[in-house]
């Protein structure tokens, strides 16, 4: 157990940052626990507070518990996940058509279970860089050549000196997971071949704060991509950003393309989005501030509407043990007293309990066993996936509440 924090932006070095938005002292969110557990061994938890740079506008947080305590071990398995595996199907495709050919090197930061490079293994040479001990055997027993490492540039040069230089080089939401953000860029630099093309998949902070998805706030996330502080910050290391793409996974992801400063063409679609965010004044300190005030007041709602629930004797449990309820539950102090059971798919996590809430993970089977009339719907950027596979639930009266924004039920 250890905390740093950083006074300073982590990518352009400003002392300037005003503390914004504090959820309080939160535990890592990926770290489900067995049951009474905390009563010998009191959970670790850290201030979970978000910062912006008056400079460059980056959103942050500023403390950091160490990457050994948070990835060394994770329950997290990318390929048992709701719709992310027709995502990652769908995305080699796209690499295949634009960017690649037969033979070429493409190398993954922090690529899990190797949901997309088990998709370029066979046609392409593939190496995955996974920090995660016990995720890392997976990956390689689905064939894709994993190195079990945290990625840095001096890791990149390991690499570019054993394997040559890649022609695509990735990170799919685990770029900001990384505190040293200069050593991960400089270790893209490296990785790139001259006309090698980088790509970084990452929460857009636009979604975050359009709907209120304050969720995505945790140690993990430790920065929140919007283009505009990207730009000047790949700049200054001599990357240049030439496209972008935004999508619709995990409550609004952006897609970051660049390579070498002048190794392809800028698309104005880069200038016009930074101006927009500029327009917005996502540059400005005020808007965050808003956003502060929006979510507290959301979490009260969420609070107010479990409560009157409860005095009803209605039943509540929650649907998915997602990584992104953790803050949510904790800053409402939402516990198993309020809501029984959270319901989840994942064998690695049934049978635990969700950090510091201490709700009990139980499999799909058990929760049909039991009432429930309303589940609060944790794994919200599933919606439409769990909407559809519990119409049963449905169709029996049952509902489920919104955690986030307006706290919605339907
Ligand atoms: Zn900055």
């Amino acid at each position: 157990m250890s905390l740093t924090h950083y006074d300073h932006c982590r990518m352009c070095g400003s002392k300037k940052l005003t503390m914004f938005l504090d959820l309080g002292k939160q535990p890592p969110p990926n770290r489900n626990i067995p049951p009474r557990s905390w009563l010998k061994n009191p959970e670790p938890i850290y201030p979970l507070q978000v910062w912006f740079c008056h400079d460059c506008a980056l959103v942050q947080l500023c403390d950091v518990p160490s990457k050994e305590e948070m990835f060394s071990e994770y329950q997290f398995l990318s390929t048992g996940v709701g719709n992310t595996p027709k995502h990652f199907q769908e995305y080699a495709q796209e690499l295949k058509k634009k960017f690649l050919k037969k033979g070429d090197f493409v190398v993954e930061v922090g690529g899990n279970d190797g949901v997309l490079l088990v998709e370029l293994k066979d046609d392409m040479r593939v190496l995955n860089i996974e920090p995660a001990k016990n995720i890392a055997p997976i990956a390689r027993s689905r064939g894709v050549d994993t190195l079990n490492d945290f990625f840095t540039s001096d890791v990149a040069k390991k690499v570019t000196k054993k394997y040559g230089k890649a022609k695509v080089a990735l990170g799919n939401n685990s770029i900001p997971h990384i505190a040293d953000q200069e050593s991960v860029m400089m270790g893209f630099k490296e990785l790139l071949a001259e006309g090698g093309v980088g790509i970084i998949q990452a929460h857009y902070l636009g979604d975050m704060i359009e709907t209120l998805g304050y969720g995505d706030i945790y140690h993990e996330h430790m920065a929140y991509y919007a283009i505009l502080p990207l730009i000047s910050f790949y700049k200054k290391l001599g990357l240049e950003i030439f496209d972008y793409q935004m999508f619709d996974f995990q409550g609004g992801s952006i897609r970051i393309y660049f390579g070498h400063k002048g190794a392809h063409k800028v698309s104005p679609r880069v200038a016009k989005l930074a101006a927009q965010e500029k327009k917005k004044g996502w540059n400005k300190l005020a808007i965050y501030k808003k956003f502060a005030k929006d979510v507290k007041r959301s979490r009260d709602k969420l609070v107010k509407t479990l409560s009157a629930l409860k005095k009803k004797g209605k039943h509540v449990a929650a649907y998915g043990a997602a990584a992104k309820a953790v803050p949510i539950l904790n800053y409402a102090g939402i516990t198993e007293k309020m809501v029984d059971f959270c319901v989840d798919g994942l064998q690695s996590k049934q049978g635990l309990c969700m950090p510091m809430s201490h709700i009990p993970i139980i499999s799909p089977e058990e929760a049909k066993k039991r009432t429930v009339d309303y589940y609060l719907l944790l794994a919200w950027t599933f919606r439409g996936h769990i909407v559809a596979k519990e119409k049963d639930f449905v169709a029996r009266g049952g509902k489920f509440i919104m955690p986030i924004g307006e706290i919605e039920i339907f």
